[in-house]
């Protein structure tokens, strides 16, 4: 579930798969119109509910951006059984108000891809006013006050936040958190910094060995199975997708819920057409849409 217009974000990470953030800001607002929202939802809910793992809020941006998130939580917690989850970069958790919203949730995943102040600056490029003291104070609030699991998320960019130095107050500040999980993760798709690189597969199972039991490195994809296609045209939703971020071809198959062969033919075809791009990254092939100007 998307809470903010493309790309609202504290943040704007050098490995964002998103491209640039072209809203950097820290004010909370009431994004979108709640009813229209679950209305979009509940009808989404009809098509796949019995198919879905985890309902999760995130985005184009910073989820937790959005004032009216513990109404939004609310209303979904009344629509359906399933888990609800936030993906979040952690930079509003200081505010209580943000932590109370989170509260009825199943799973909060938040980031830490630094401590140090020069590396998060240089990892994250904050919007002026938050820094890794009030982020991490924010983390251990939430870790007391919220009953649910925590899945704390660390993104290892190649010569950046990969240096012994950095990653040992990494694990320290994760050991004061006391998350359930750690995932190491990596760049696996095309950055918004261009030359900002991945870190091989072993060096990301030696950081998760270092990280301590809870931590693993963790893939670009998870398949689910059976899904149905649902009633919107899939063409639509591939647009709708790759506006969002760049997908591999398994990413479009496992995201639509379509045959790799049925993917292939409409990507090659909508590429032909000129409606989505093919790009390169790392030797492996991505796709993605351009993104319609609003104003
Ligand atoms: S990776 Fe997440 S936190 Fe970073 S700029 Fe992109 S949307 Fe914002």
């Amino acid at each position: 579930v998307d809470l903010v217009p493309y790309k609202t974000c504290t943040f704007d990470c050098v490995y964002c798969e998103l491209g640039p953030t072209t809203c950097h800001t820290r004010m909370r607002r009431s994004y979108k119109p709640v009813d229209s929202l679950c209305v979009e939802l509940r009808e989404r809910l009809q098509q796949i509910e019995g198919e879905i793992d985890i309902i999760t809020l995130a985005g184009s941006g910073e989820p937790t951006l959005n004032a009216d998130l513990g109404a939004i939580i609310e209303r979904i917690r009344g629509m359906t059984g399933r888990p609800l989850g936030i993906l979040t970069n952690s930079s509003l958790l200081s505010d209580q108000a943000v932590r109370d919203a989170l509260k009825p949730l199943d799973l909060v995943v938040p980031s830490l891809d630094a401590v140090s102040d020069r590396i998060f600056q240089r990892i994250n490029r904050p919007v002026e006013g938050i820094g890794t003291e009030e982020i991490l104070h924010g983390l251990i609030r939430l870790r007391e006050e919220f009953t649910g699991e925590i899945w704390l998320e660390v993104l290892v960019c190649q010569d950046i936040n990969d240096g012994e130095s950095e990653l040992a107050r990494i694990k320290e500040a994760a050991d004061s958190i006391h998350p359930d999980r750690i995932h190491i993760n990596t760049v696996f798709r095309p950055p918004s910094v261009e030359g900002i690189r991945a870190v091989p597969q072993e060096r990301l199972e030696e950081i998760a060995a270092f990280m301590g039991q809870k931590a693993r490195a963790v893939g670009s994809a998870c398949v689910r199975k059976g899904a149905s296609a649902g009633s919107r045209s899939v063409r639509t939703r591939l647009t709708m997708l790759l506006q969002r971020r760049p997908c591999t071809m398994d990413d479009i198959s496992i995201a639509l819920c379509i045959a790799r062969m049925e993917a292939l033919k409409l990507v090659d075809q909508m590429v032909a057409e000129g409606a989505i791009e093919r790009i390169e990254h790392q030797g492996t092939a991505y796709y993605r849409a351009p993104v319609p100007d609003k104003t």
